[in-house]
Parts: structure tokens; C-alpha cells; sequence
């Protein structure tokens, strides 16, 4: 699957980007247009006010199939405050610039059930629509194949490689890729793997995986991404100008575009009834990674597919506008074919997805475009970093997606949620994430896959919720033992929920009493 490329904390092109001309920038180093400063995700990355430099948390640790502990990971991330800042404020900034873009479409209510309805509809009929694009791809001379699993997709894309010769391959973002493991695979038979965009680039010189499916990088500061460079492109450590890190991507990356042996994209979107795909980027770099090299090879999530042409207007009216505040991605590629002269293969990828559409309570988890904007709006996501999810998706929707691949190791995710229901709000194709993420739990309870203390603490909650006289009397007693104990014994390492957070008052009086007091006379 490919995603909207990242556009954090750089947004210039790894192929045509040019530097703004002396004295039109502020002194920051932002571009400025008509006087006015830019106000896309270039124009809002700002130095912070401080001079010491923080270190780059990182993310959740990860032992075999042990359960992840995303609070954990979480914690390390809310320590970093000059991060931990950055990351709530920006990805709160492009959920204000969706909310924009969403109240200028005054059908947009319409666009989201439309998106629903023909998403539900196609998985409903998945086998019809993903026979009818392999025929019109064949006929459009691409050659189809299907990989049951991440393995068969890697060991697919390797034997196409080996056929040609092909010994580097550059590629634009897809999380497909990253479900499969596919770099690290890629480095074990001998195949140089060159990310392309310019987040993503940045996470595969650093050894992490993306922490957002359309900003990779987002959890970054300029001043960790120009250490990155130093240690990897020979750049001066000390300049974080984001302008000067983009060029110095710009030139590193350029000669191994172009004389990569083969290119690989993801896909957003697999017509049916064209045999095409549909690849969303801000970078250009899913162009030069299909038309560059003579091989190009598509890596495509089998629910990505939609039935008819028509039909992507829809989705590509909301998905930069869901992801990013903007009306739409600077590329929208449309691929039928191979180039003259070339070759395509597109790999259909399962990876689980059969599966997941048989769960008759999280199959629509199915329909998600990968836009990233119940990420954007959640409140632990923001605070926390995708990477202390541990797994490749993260927010939101990697709370309903992770368990799907391993119950056991992502059983404690769908508790890092407030269940605030903000994420299914947004959703341009109306997923009920919140209510999802509820039905795991529930069957992560009914599976003992919950902590001893979680367990006995939701046992104990359990009671006093379905016995009201003493969930009164609990109150009460909360109350005056708020009102009354001394600070060390209610904040204390056995209070988790109080490190970060301070209670409130208790009222001299509950509203219930109150109630009883003055109004249930009447
Ligand atoms: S679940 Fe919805 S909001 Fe979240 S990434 Fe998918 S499409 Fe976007």
C-alpha cells in the first residue's frame, strides 16, 4: 500500500527541490510568499526555544512475542517535553487544517457515506472486483501475481529482481512493505533498498520504522534529523536548517535514482475496471520510482481496490484533505502500464486481510485509505509517538489492526485509547474505530489477556458499577479521603494514573445528594 508521502519537518522533492532566494525568508529559514509566511507543514516547522538539544526518544522495546508495553515506551516520549510538544502541537495543527478544508465542502457528511458505501461494497464482492483488475492489467500487459503472506510477497518481488539482474531498487513510502518486513529481507539476499521519500529516507537512516503512515518522521526534530544526516551523509551536525538538510537528501539521493536497476511503488487505490493504480504523493518520488528504472513493481494491499473510475474522485477528494489540510496531494499518479520499453509487475498482496474481513466485528476496519487523521486527533497518539506503539500501525487505527496480526503481543494496545470517539469523527469512510477498539478489549478480557492489576482493578470496577448503593458509598469515601489524605499517600508509584496528572477537588457534595436534596421531592 503506498501512502501520502511525508512532508516532516522538510517538504522539498528529492529530485527538483530549489533552495528560496536570500532575503526572501524569515529568520527562522521559512519561505514566505506575498509577504505572508507559508502555511503548509514547511511553513510551520519552527526552531524551538530552547538551547539545549533533547535526545530523540525512542520507541516502544520489542522482545519476540512478548506484549508490547506501549505506557512504557509512552512515558520515555511525555519526558522529552521539547518532543513531546512539537509532536501534540503539530499533528493538532493538521487536524485544524482538515477541519478547514472539511467545512468548505458543504457535502462532505455525503462524500464520507458515499466513501462507506463503496468501500463495504467492494469487500463485500472482493473476489469479482480483484479478478476483473488482474484480466485489465493483464491486458494492459502488467503481470499479476498473488502472495498469500508477507514472506511470498518478499520471496515474489526478489525472484523479479534476480530475473533482471537487479542489485539496487528504489522505492517510494508503502506500509505494505513495512508490514512485511520487506528492507530487512531485501538486506539478507543482498539487495540495496533506497527509500525515496524523504520521511521515510530519514527513518531508514536512522533504523526505525515509520511513526506515522503519512508523516514517518513527525516524531523528529529538526535538530535529530540533522544528526542523522551528519552521521550518514557527512553533513554539519550543528545546521538544522531544514532547507540546508533537504538539499543535502536532495544531492545524496539523486545519483541513486538514477541509476537504480529497479523502482517499486505502493498503491492508494487499484481500479477494477482499468486494471490501473493510483498513487497519492506530495514528493514526486512514486514518479521517479515507476518511470526511472525500466522494472517497476507495485505493491498492492488486495483492499485497495475499488470497482470503477468514477469512484476515485470520491476518495481523492478526501484523502489530502483528511491527511494533511489540503485539497489535494501535489501528485496524483495514474498507472495503466509499463513505460515504452519497460516492464511492470503488480504483487496483490493478502498479509491477512481474508482473515480480518471473516471478523464480523472488525471487518471494516478494511476500508481505512491510510489518510492518518484519527492519528492527527487522538490525544494519546499525539502525546505518546507512533513508535511506542510498537507495531507498524500506530493511533487509532493500529489499535484495531495490530491484534489482527498478533492478539497476544498487541493485547495491550487497545487500551491506550480515552475512547473519546474523536477518531471515528473523522474518518472520511465513517469507520467506528472507537467502538472497535472497545470490542477488543473486550475480547482481549474474554481471551485473559489482560494484567493481573488491570484485571482485578476492572473486576472491582465491575462491582461497585452494578451495585449503586455502594458505588455511592465508594464516592463518599473517595471524596473525603481526597479532601482529607495527606499528598504522599495518594500520589505514589502505586498511582500511575497521578504521575502525570493532578485530581481535582472532590465537591463538598455529590451531584446524586444533591439531587435527592432538592429535587426528588418534586
Ligand atoms: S481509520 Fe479512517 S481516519 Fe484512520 S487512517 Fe484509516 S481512513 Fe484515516
Amino acid at each position: 500500500m503506498k501512502d501520502l508521502q511525508s512532508d516532516v519537518p522538510i517538504t522539498m522533492e528529492a529530485g527538483v527541490g530549489t533552495r528560496p532566494k536570500e532575503g526572501t525568508a524569515p529568520a527562522d529559514g521559512s519561505p514566505v510568499k506575498n509577504g505572508r509566511r507559508l502555511q503548509h507543514a514547511e511553513g510551520a516547522s519552527r526552531p524551538l526555544d530552547s538551547s539545549s538539544r533533547e535526545l530523540q526518544p525512542r520507541g516502544a522495546q520489542i522482545r519476540g512475542n512478548h506484549r508490547v508495553d506501549q505506557t512504557e515506551a509512552a512515558e520515555r516520549f511525555i519526558a522529552a517535553p521539547q518532543h513531546e510538544k512539537m509532536h501534540d502541537e503539530r499533528l493538532w495543527d493538521l487536524r485544524q487544517k482538515r477541519d478547514g478544508q472539511m467545512h468548505a465542502i458543504p457535502e462532505w457528511e455525503e462524500l464520507r457515506a458515499l466513501a462507506s458505501a463503496i468501500k463495504e461494497h467492494t469487500l463485500t464482492h472482493l473476489d469479482q472486483y480483484l479478478e476483473q483488475f488482474e484480466q485489465n492489467a493483464n491486458a494492459n500487459g502488467v503481470h499479476v501475481h498473488w502472495a498469500m503472506d508477507g514472506e511470498e510477497h518478499n520471496r515474489i518481488v526478489h525472484g523479479i529482481l534476480r530475473d533482471h539482474g537487479a542489485k539496487t531498487l528504489i522505492k517510494s513510502k508503502s506500509m505494505l512493505t513495512e508490514e512485511c518486513g520487506f528492507r530487512s529481507y531485501m538486506a539478507r539476499v543482498g539487495i540495496e533498498v533506497i527509500e525515496t521519500d524523504l520521511g521515510e529516507r530519514i527513518q531508514q537512516l536512522d533504523n526505525e520504522d515509520p511513526s506515522h503512515v503519512v508523516v514517518p518522521a513527525v516524531h523528529k526534530l529538526r535538530g535529530d534529523v540533522a544528526q542523522v544526516f551528519a552521521t550518514h551523509l557527512g553533513t554539519d551536525p550543528a545546521d538544522d536548517n531544514v532547507h540546508h538538510l533537504a538539499e543535502a537528501q536532495r544531492q545524496a539521493t539523486r545519483p541513486l535514482i538514477l541509476h537504480a536497476d529497479a523502482g517499486m511503488t505502493g498503491c492508494n487505490f487499484a481500479i477494477a475496471e482499468t486494471g490501473g493504480i493510483t498513487v497519492c504523493t506530495n514528493e514526486g518520488n512514486a514518479d521517479l520510482s515507476a518511470n526511472v528504472p525500466n522494472l517497476h513493481i507495485a505493491s498492492v494491499g488486495i483492499e485497495k481496490v475499488i470497482p470503477r473510475l468514477e469512484h476515485l474522485a470520491v476518495f481523492v477528494r478526501m484523502l489530502s484533505r483528511s491527511a494533511l489540510g489540503s485539497p489535494i496531494t501535489q501528485y496524483t499518479s495514474h498507472i495503466r502500464g509499463p513505460r515504452a520499453g519497460g516492464e511492470m509487475h503488480v504483487v496483490l498482496v493478502d498479509n491477512g486481510r481474508s482473515a480480518r474481513l471473516a471478523l464480523d466485528k472488525f471487518w471494516t476496519s478494511l476500508k481505512c485509505i491510510r489518510c492518518g487523521a484519527c492519528m492527527n486527533t487522538c490525544p494519546v497518539y499525539r502525546r505518546s509517538g507512533g513508535l511506542s506503539y510498537g507495531a507498524t500501525y500506530s493511533g487509532p487505527i493500529g489499535l484495531i489492526i495490530d491484534p489482527t496480526f498478533n492478539r497476544h503481543k498487541y493485547s495491550a494496545l487497545p487500551f491506550s485509547s480515552t475512547l473519546n470517539g474523536s477518531c471515528s469523527n473523522v474518518c472520511p469512510v465513517k469507520i467506528n474505530i472507537h467502538e472497535q477498539i472497545g470490542a477488543w478489549r473486550q475480547v482481549m478480557a474474554k481471551n485473559h489477556e489482560l494484567t493481573f492489576v488491570k484485571k482485578a482493578a476492572m473486576s472491582a470496577a465491575g462491582v461497585l458499577l452494578a451495585h449503586p448503593a455502594l458505588y455511592r458509598a465508594a464516592i463518599a469515601s473517595a471524596d473525603s479521603a481526597l479532601n482529607g489524605l495527606p499528598r504522599f499517600a495518594i500520589y505514589n508509584r502505586l498511582n500511575a494514573w497521578g504521575k502525570h496528572r493532578q485530581v481535582p477537588h472532590a465537591p463538598r457534595e455529590s451531584f446524586h445528594s444533591w439531587y435527592k436534596r432538592n429535587r426528588s421531592a418534586s
